[in-house]
């Protein structure tokens, strides 16, 4: 490869119309027929193990039932019951490795019960009707929520169903957290982040505050004072740095901040797109941002890993997903030294790895590849913006099985925890637990 070219980075690369095709429904919802279709396959399964593996432990069996019977709206209020972000888990859920990896069916012929478009089917259509559930009366307690993502929506809808008022702080301009900025777009399509928040809201008894950061003039000893419970859904806002030098020349990228820029762009004709893109990671973020450079024109696309193909955090569905969009994925290859000209990153030298024993190791056999830009995606850390106030596990909040931080008045969940499975569903499971608790705290009431 040479080091000398000059990148090939621009906007435009695609026509609208394409990129409209591009970026339509990855998996679009069912029909009214194919629903009924689907539901007649669940065998309705006592103790379903699709059940156990949901992180909100949703009465699948029971909601499919409800479609089958021709209920879909008391379905979805099955489904809402345990997550109120049903209608975004149902999009942005692996389901390869969760609910459906459990179904019988999978086991049985390789074929689980589309549960995650049912679920969908299900919840698009009470999403559009009047919101399915009614506040308790008024507790006349006061809680504070940070972070408007899945975790502390989650947590602030429940609080606001046992008749406490929820006001949210949000550092940024919208809510919805990753929903929004970074899940990508082939999955989330027709603002569904933004209407999902819209439906969470009008329960009643949330207030968001946009623009509002804790520990830039919003801190915790003030929040503490000033509510009877506080909820910390903060997420991850650190990415971490690959550790090789010219990390900052121009071209370097972070996956997730590029991914917000698109998930907010009104015309993705107009975002700039490298012609060879070199993605370095191997979980969800690594195949988002190789597909989506993919599907907005990039011509040539690696994810480089740095173990085998086993061992990445994406899916084999996923990973499959990227190499039928063209996505080269070459396992066993680490970032040596960033090529760069004129300041600007041209391409990378990579060595190969290999295990020794049980340690990771470069072979000294090394390559380079060509590269317009590079993406970053090799996740993200928790900055502690609460002044080191609370007690953290392995550089994360730490928190009980009730989302219970060190401090009486505090909880905590989704990402900013530690042992979170970084998922959605997680993060909603999170938000729920925690509101439950914070109710028994707050009013005295036997836990459910
Ligand atoms: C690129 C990408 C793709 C992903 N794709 C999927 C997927 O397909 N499926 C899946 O299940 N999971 C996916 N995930 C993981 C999933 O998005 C997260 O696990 C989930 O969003 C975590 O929710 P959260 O509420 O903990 O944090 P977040 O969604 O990060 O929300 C945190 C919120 O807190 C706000 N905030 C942060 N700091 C402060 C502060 N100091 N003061 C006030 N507000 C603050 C943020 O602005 C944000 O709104 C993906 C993650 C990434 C990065
Ligand atoms: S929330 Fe996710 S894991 Fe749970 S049943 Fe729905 S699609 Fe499956």
């Amino acid at each position: 490869m040479s080091s000398s070219t000059a990148p090939d980075v621009k906007a435009g690369r695609l026509k609208v119309s394409q990129l409209e095709a591009n970026f339509a429904d990855l998996h679009p919802p069912l029909t009214d027929h194919e629903a009924l279709v689907e539901s007649d396959r669940c065998y309705f399964c006592y103790d379903a193990p699709c059940m156990n593996a949901c992180p909100t432990t949703i009465d699948i069996p029971l909601f499919i039932r409800e479609i089958q019977a021709g209920h879909p709206e008391s379905a979805a209020k099955t489904i809402f019951n345990q997550n109120i972000l049903g209608g975004m888990c149902a999009r942005v859920c692996p389901t390869e490795t969760l609910c459906e990896e459990a179904c019988v069916r999978e086991h049985a012929e390789g074929k689980p019960v589309k549960i995650g478009l049912l679920q969908r089917y299900a919840t698009d259509q009470a999403m559009e009707k009047k919101h399915p559930f009614t506040r308790a009366a008024s507790s006349g307690k006061k809680v504070a929520v940070v972070g408007a993502g899945p975790a502390g929506l989650a947590c602030a809808h429940r609080l606001a169903m046992h008749g406490h008022d929820v006001e949210i702080f949000e550092a940024r301009k919208k809510s919805g957290g990753l929903n929004e900025f970074g899940i990508a777009a082939y999955k989330s399509v027709d603002d569904f982040a933004q209407k999902e928040v819209d439906f969470i809201l009008s329960l009643g008894g949330i207030k968001i505050t946009h623009g509002k950061e804790l520990g830039k003039g919003l801190t915790l000893a003030k929040l503490e004072k000033d509510y009877d419970a506080v909820f910390l859904g903060l997420g991850l806002s650190g990415v971490n740095a690959l550790g090789v030098k010219h990390e900052e020349a121009k071209g370097v990228k972070d996956a997730v901040a590029y991914i917000a820029d698109l998930r907010q762009a009104k015309d993705l004709s107009k975002l700039k797109v490298g012609r060879s893109v070199v993605v370095i990671g191997g979980g969800m973020t690594a195949i988002d941002i190789a597909v989506q450079s993919k599907l907005l024109g990039a011509e040539d696309v690696t994810i480089l890993y740095r173990r085998g193909q086993d061992h990445m955090k994406a899916s084999r569905f996923e990973q499959e997903l990227a190499q039928t969009h063209g996505v080269n994925i070459r396992p066993w290859a680490m970032p040596k030294k960033l090529l760069t000209k004129d300041g600007k990153v041209v391409g990378l030298k990579v060595e190969e790895t290999a295990m020794k024993g049980k340690t990771l190791e470069g072979t000294g056999v090394t390559f380079e590849v060509h590269a317009d830009v590079i993406f970053k995606a090799i996740g993200q850390h928790f900055v502690d913006v609460t002044s080191g106030a609370l007690v953290l596990h392995e550089g994360r909040i730490k928190v009980d099985e009730h989302k219970h931080t060190s401090r009486p008045k505090i909880w905590a969940g989704g990402d900013c925890t530690s042992g979170n499975q970084a998922l959605t569903v997680a993060a909603v499971d999170d938000g729920r637990r925690a509101a439950e608790h914070m109710h028994v705290f707050l009013t005295g009431a036997s836990h459910g």
